[in-house]
């Protein structure tokens, strides 16, 4: 399931103020989304842990940023 970004933004209560709180959902959203697979090219690149995302489809994992397998295009 997505969740949308107000509602991840929810996970944080009303804490940090609301700037922030879009911000974190940004990047949450972000974090939890697929990415194309440099290896296969399928859209199954999840992010494991931080940092570390691996390819649902060939397995290929590899080390990238901490929210996001690539610096931002
Ligand atoms: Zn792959």
């Amino acid at each position: 399931m997505v969740k949308s970004r107000q509602a991840i933004a929810k996970g944080l209560g009303p804490r940090y103020g609301s700037t922030l709180r879009k911000k974190w959902a940004e990047v949450v959203s972000a974090a939890r989304a697929s990415y194309v697979c440099d290896r296969c090219g399928a859209k199954s690149v999840r992010r494991v842990s931080v940092g570390v995302w691996q390819c649902r489809r060939c397995g290929y994992k590899f080390a990238g940023q901490a929210y996001a397998p690539k610096a931002e295009r």
